[in-house]
């Protein structure tokens, strides 16, 4: 038995990981797709974080500024996951998706795509923002829905295909959506 699988290699799954290795305790990451920091990296292009390289470090490994940047890019704050899974020596799994959690034999059964594993810990670090909230409004189903706004936009503005699209909120990725239109010579509203 396995001290403690982790499930899920972004942010909070390699903090987690980390944090349970320097307490000495066996970790395995199990991450269902083939690279760290998965979410982030299906982000759109000009994504910055609205938080500062200081404040969003990990614990155990500085995301400093000058190596990531300020409000580190989307590339840097890869980087920095890449980078800091390498620092800790996380051990991830991946392609390996989870499926179901057992309590058994004073631990957990972890029903994976690639068999079971039993550990003593579990920590579930899937996502809590992985799968967006899309609002059920009338006719949206004939539309092209924003699976994720920023990522669209940017394609479609680098296709060339819109010339003017509405953007609802005013929220961080919602403001990066518009100034991404309108950089791109696109009209935004
Ligand atoms: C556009 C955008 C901008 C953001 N900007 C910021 C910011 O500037 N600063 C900030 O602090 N936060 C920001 N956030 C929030 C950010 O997503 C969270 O702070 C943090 O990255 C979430 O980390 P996480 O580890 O919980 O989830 P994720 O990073 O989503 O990681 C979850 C991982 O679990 C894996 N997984 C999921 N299900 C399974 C399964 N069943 N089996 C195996 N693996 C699985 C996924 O593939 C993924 O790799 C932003 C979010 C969005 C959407």
């Amino acid at each position: 038995m396995t001290g403690a699988i982790v499930c899920g290699a972004g942010t909070a799954g390699l903090a987690a990981a980390a944090t349970l290795r320097g307490a000495g305790i066996e970790v395995i990451v199990l991450e269902q797709t083939g690279q760290i920091g998965a979410s982030w990296r299906t982000r759109y292009d000009g994504l910055r974080l609205n938080t500062t390289g200081w404040m969003s470090t990990q614990p155990g490994f500085r995301a400093s500024r000058r190596r990531y940047g300020e409000f580190p890019s989307r590339d840097a704050w890869v980087q920095y996951l890449e980078d800091y899974a390498a620092h800790h020596c996380v051990d991830v799994r991946f392609g390996t998706h989870v499926r179901r959690l057992e309590a058994a034999n004073g631990g957990w059964r972890v029903e994976t795509d690639r068999g079971d594993l039993q550990a003593r810990f579990v920590v579930i670090a899937t996502g809590f923002d992985h799968d967006p909230n899309l609002p059920d409004w009338p006719g949206c189903e004939r539309r092209k829905l924003l699976r994720e706004v920023g990522t669209l936009i940017a394609e479609d503005v680098r296709r060339n295909r819109l010339n003017r699209r509405p953007v609802y909120a005013t929220a961080d990725t919602a403001l990066d959506a518009g100034a991404t239109e309108v950089s791109s010579g696109a009209v935004a509203g």
